[in-house]
Formats: structure tokens, sequence, C-alpha cells
């Protein structure tokens, strides 16, 4: 675990220029709230499933239990802190966000999906080597957590943390995937080329060119 202060980002992100026409005005809320609908909308999560944070400074913003992809908006996003602070009605996850954080101080933003082919293919517990070139260059190896169902809300804040210490990402066993990074478009990154390179090795395995 590592207290080591942090530069607290800009809030206001993709901005040149305010007065010219074109450019984008969108708060790092606004932009987690737009990645948590794109994972829903390209099938990486369904509705209501997975969950998104980022961190500035020592202000950590969790999406809140329950949150609909398709309405969520940044207002919704519940106030945590990295000092453990739980706000009123976030994620179940949010201690879990907040422990990865805190074991990654490089760390700005935890996005956790459920995407199907990723999900799927490990459910031997075994952990995920990409067959695909672009795969096997951004992960080698993915590792596979198995946490007990009835131990998950215990067991992974811990286990999830330490994964992603010596990984980009980490696939928890039957439920879903986890990604950290040092911005909410790189964690958005690892967690399609992750879906990408399983669904891949999916069709591989189906196709019998690679062994089973
Ligand atoms: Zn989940």
């Amino acid at each position: 675990m590592s207290t080591k202060a942090v530069k607290p980002l800009s809030p206001i992100i993709g901005i040149k220029d305010v007065t010219t026409p074109g450019i984008i005005r969108m708060t790092l809320k606004q932009e987690l709230v737009e990645t948590y609908r794109w994972l829903r909308q390209y099938g990486l999560n369904d509705s209501h499933s997975g969950n998104a944070s980022i961190r500035n400074g020592d202000a950590v913003w969790v999406t809140p239990t329950g949150a609909c992809a398709d309405t969520l908006t940044e207002t919704d996003l519940v106030a945590c802190g990295f000092d453990g602070t739980i706000g009123e009605h976030a994620s179940l996850d949010a201690p879990l966000h907040i422990a990865v954080y805190r074991s990654n101080p490089d760390a700005r933003c935890v996005l956790h999906s459920h995407g199907p082919n990723t999900v799927a293919i490990t459910m031997d517990g075994k952990d995920f080597v990409p067959p695909d070139f672009e795969g096997a260059y951004y992960f080698q190896r993915v590792p596979v957590l198995n946490i007990p169902y009835q131990d998950y809300l215990d067991e992974s804040p811990g286990q999830v943390s330490r994964a992603l210490t010596r990984h980009r990402i980490a696939v928890v066993r039957g439920h879903g995937v986890y990604a950290c990074a040092e911005t909410i478009n790189l964690a958005y990154k690892w967690t399609s080329s992750l879906e990408l390179s399983a669904k891949t090795a999916f069709i591989a395995k189906l196709s019998g060119t690679v062994p089973n």
C-alpha cells in the first residue's frame, strides 16, 4: 500500500481553446460516464452490470450501486475517498476501487466489466495466455483469480489490487474483468483489447487452429 502524494489532475480535459468551435469540453466525470456507457453499448456489460471510478487527488468518484449505464449522468457518481471513505449508495465494489488506487499510485481510473468472451474462456480458472499478436503484445498473461462467490466482497479488494500491481488487467473467474490505468481511455483500451483477444481465442479453438 502506498500513500505517496500524487498531483491532482485538471478536472477539465480535451480543451485547447474553449472559444474555438468544435472543441468539446468534457470533465473527467463526464468522460467516465461516457466510457461506462460504451462498455454497455459494445457488449462488455449489460444494462446494470460492472462499475467504474476515477481518482483525482484524494477524491475518488465511483458509479452508484445498481447504476444503469444507459441513463447514468455525472451527477449520479458517488464521492468516495483515497482514505477509504465510502459514500452513500456507492457500488459494492467501491472498497476494491480504493484498494486498487492505494496499491497503484499512478492509477487514475478503474473499470469493471463482464465481457462474455473473457469470462467464458477463463471459466477453467487458468490464467489466460492470448494466442493473437496484439493480445500477447499487451498482456502476455492475464491472471485469473479464483475467489469463491460467497467470499467475493471480503476477498476481492485484496486479491484484485495485488494482481493489478503486476498486471494491467485481471479476471475474477466466473465474474468479470478489472482494469486500471493512468487515464480513463487507457483502462477502456485494456478492457476492450482483452475481450477481443478472448473472442479471437474462442473462435480459434472452435476452428481447431489452436489446441484446446
Ligand atoms: Zn461484476
